[in-house]
């Protein structure tokens, strides 16, 4: 008879909650939870595909390891033990900066990667760390940690409740949201307009969403953070600036004005191809709003100036006193997170405390450029990196210049790959550690929830018992961290477990604020329930939370594992409220809106003013069915018309001599590229777009339904050295592209 479960979604950031029927140990079919807290029942057709990624044959079943050169099926022992024998042997003959971690995009959907990689790095003790994040969101962080002290205090528009929400970059009718966790985002955007609200999109594409729009403004790529200085410009000059309460918070509201003196709207609107009476429109509109938030996303990230572009979208909010105002831009208050501490000075964020090897990159939450993974791989001499551990990863496809990473991936000692395919990147390994399908782990969104436009709290036990032969992927990750400890064999991975849970009550209970202080760790630890390591460890996390029971001392009923089992649904926390100014960690206890790195990147965005435009630049763009590269062998995602098309202006393509359906070569500073060609006028001139995460045509990968549709890699036309100044973000929209026709 078939049976229902839930499971939270992990297929994008939206977070839906499903509900799966499943037949013996076969999911058959997902649709949306309607009694769901947060999703009420929304799902996409990447949710509605659940059971064909769960069941997709090319899934690895068991650990491969590589001998004689080859990668052969092994035990789970073998597998541990062959990464046993290679990496303590090499940290300690060439020190622990010989093995780097690369942490793909999908870590953060899974519960392992929220809790485990950070005892990983710990255990190797290694400043190589590179992630998706660097290609993707880190300008975010970094105006984030500049702002207000912390990095992962990124405020959200308030979609349910704003009058005005001003999109750039963002396509979230396709992605359903990014840094915005919002189940029905496409909903989310009608009512705004059903209530009367406006909706403007930024993008040079007319995207679904931009057709949605009450304005579209489709801008040259690039100048996103040209046109919103423009737009701070005139706020102020025009005296539409009105902070409210926020002035009591915020310092250098004075000198902002100066600093962004010459961002015209005249002197902006040639290298954002826009009017500048539309700007001044726009900004006069922004601010009559009775509430407004303002919202940047991949297209205004991934760009060379990506985090002075991150930095005036919360400028905008700030300076119109949507900052952390219902209706406006606010923080989250996710229920396994930290606590609100009280207000005053924090250490502060600062970039650069250590630098990468071969080129200098400045360290950036303790992260370096991912685009700066090959180099030093490649690189002779101390520090090299030698071994690998990428989990959930595939640079080859997402990072810039896939071809050399491919090479360097080739040359190196050791590598680990915790991934459930054999991809682009883990045909490198020397191992490959591969996750069950998702029906059968548990879920909490520890990062999404970070983010979500709604505070609640949901968990979902695995929905199928673990499949023979399987290990549950939060212990794959227990024992890799004992592996690479050098402990594998002496202690199981509950051990690792136990010691997380032993370090945050030490902590917690020697902290004089805390209202544990004094208590017996060890007391407390007996009190935690769960079925599992990771079990206590949540529980530990929503307890010692800002929701949470404190072990009984916060009033009765707060919120503990136990509590939200007993809620399978979830449990709604509330709209999104004021967090000022618990939530600034800045040195001053303020806001700190004109922070050094930020000034003196300004000089810099103001001669990119007399820059000759390129003649055509190139922007990626995202599909309802895709995300980034992993979901490419599903074939309901995959089916219909080819999506990795080059889509141009139909002015472009006649001058250019290009024909739609014909095909082209495009050529940038890393390579070329041959790609079919789409006509459209939804890109407007001067810009062509292909997607990213395509180019499934290496040999030695097992991934028949992508290789059957493989695509062009769009990240092969870059060779990894146009990057975002501040973040290390690779620059992968709005850089220069030729385009010749070919037979
Ligand atoms: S919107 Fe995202 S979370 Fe929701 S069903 Fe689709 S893929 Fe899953």
């Amino acid at each position: 008879m078939p049976r229902t479960a839930l499971r939270i979604c992990p297929l994008c950031e939206a977070t839906c909650g499903l509900t799966l029927t499943i037949e013996g140990a076969a999911v058959t079919g997902a649709r949306g939870d309607r009694d769901d807290v947060f999703s009420k029942g929304f799902i996409c057709p990447k949710g509605a595909a659940f059971g064909q990624l769960d069941a997709d044959p090319d899934r690895l079943r068991t650990p491969l390891v590589r001998r004689d050169g080859r990668l052969r099926e092994a035990t789970w022992e073998e597998a541990y033990d062959a990464i046993a024998a290679a990496v303590p042997p090499l940290v300690r003959e060439y020190g622990a900066q010989s093995v780097g971690v690369v942490l793909g995009n999908p870590n953060v959907h899974t519960m392992a990667g929220a809790l485990y990689p950070p005892l990983l790095l710990k255990a190797l003790g290694t400043r190589n760390l590179f992630t998706a994040s660097t290609l993707d969101q880190m300008p975010k962080h970094v105006s984030s940690g500049l702002l207000f002290g912390d990095p992962f205090a990124i405020p959200v528009p308030d979609l349910d409740r704003t009058d005005f929400l001003l999109l750039l970059g963002a396509n979230p009718i396709e992605s359903n949201g990014s840094l915005c966790t919002a189940p029905d985002f496409p909903g989310k955007l009608k009512a705004l307009r059903a209530r009367g609200g406006t909706l403007v999109v930024v993008d040079p594409r007319r995207t679904r969403t931009a057709a949605l729009a009450d304005r579209h403004l489709a801008p040259r790529p690039g100048s996103d953070a040209l046109l919103l200085a423009a737009l701070a410009h005139t706020l102020l000059t025009e005296k539409l600036a009105a902070p409210g309460a926020l002035e009591e918070w915020t310092e250098g509201l004075g000198e902002l004005e100066a600093a962004l003196g010459s961002f015209t709207p005249e002197a902006v609107a040639p290298a954002c191809d826009l009017p500048a009476d539309e700007i001044r429109t726009l900004a006069r509109e922004l601010a009559a709003a009775p509430t407004a938030a303002v919202y940047g996303r991949i297209g205004s990230c991934t760009v060379e100036y990506g985090t002075p572009a991150s930095w005036l979208v919360d400028v905008l909010n700030i300076l119109t006193g949507n900052l952390d105002r219902p209706g406006g831009a606010l923080f989250p208050l996710p229920a396994a997170g930290p606590r609100p501490r009280p207000a005053g000075p924090g250490k502060g964020f600062v970039i650069g405390r250590w630098h990468s090897r071969v080129s200098g990159h400045p360290e950036v939450k303790s992260e370096l450029p991912t685009a700066a993974l090959a180099e030093e791989i490649e690189t002779p001499g101390e520090g090299r990196i030698r071994a690998l551990i990428a989990i959930a990863a595939n640079p080859v496809l997402s990072a810039p210049d896939g071809d050399r990473l491919d090479r360097a991936l080739a040359g190196l000692d050791f590598m680990v790959s915790v991934d459930p395919y054999l991809n682009e990147t883990s045909r490198h390994a020397h191992v490959i550690l591969p996750p069950p399908p998702p029906s059968q782990s548990a879920h909490h969104d520890f990062a999404f929830n970070g983010f979500a436009v709604r505070n609640q709290v949901r968990y979902t036990r695995a929905a199928v018992p673990l499949e023979a032969g399987r290990l549950d992927e939060c212990e794959i990750h227990a024992r890799l961290v004992l592996a690479v400890s050098g402990m594998h064999g002496s202690a199981g991975p509950e051990a690792v477990d136990e010691l997380a849970v032993q370090g945050a009550l030490a902590k917690e209970t020697a902290d004089p604020g805390s209202p544990l202080h004094g208590q017996d760790p060890a007391r407390l630890a007996g009190l935690l329930t769960g079925e599992s390591g990771p079990e206590r460890r949540l529980d530990l996390m929503l307890r010692l939370g800002p929701y949470g029971d404190r072990f009984g001392a916060a009033a009765e009923g707060q919120l503990s594992l136990e509590r939200l089992l007993a809620h399978p649904h979830g449990i709604d926390l509330g709209p999104l409220r004021p967090r000022l100014p618990g939530v600034l960690r800045t040195r001053s206890g303020r806001i700190e809106l004109l922070p050094d790195p930020i000034a003196a990147e300004l000089p810099r965005l103001r001669a990119a003013l007399a820059d000759r435009p390129a003649a055509l630049v190139l922007v990626g763009r995202r599909h309802l069915r895709s995300n980034n590269s992993w979901l490419h062998n599903v074939p309901a995602l995959t089916g219909g018309s080819n999506r990795c098309t080059l889509q141009i202006h139909p002015q472009d393509a006649g001058r250019l001599g290009l024909t739609d359906g014909g095909r082209a070569r495009i050529t940038a500073e890393g390579g070329s590229l041959e790609v079919p060609v789409e006509v459209t006028d939804a890109v407007r001139t001067g810009v062509v777009s292909l997607p990213h995460g395509w180019g499934h045509d290496r040999a030695g990968t097992r991934l028949a339904v992508a290789a059957s549709v493989p695509g062009a890699n769009v990240n092969q036309l870059l060779n990894g050295t146009r990057l975002d100044r501040l973040s290390g973000t690779a620059v992968l929209n709005g850089f220069p592209v030729e385009l010749t026709p070919l037979p």
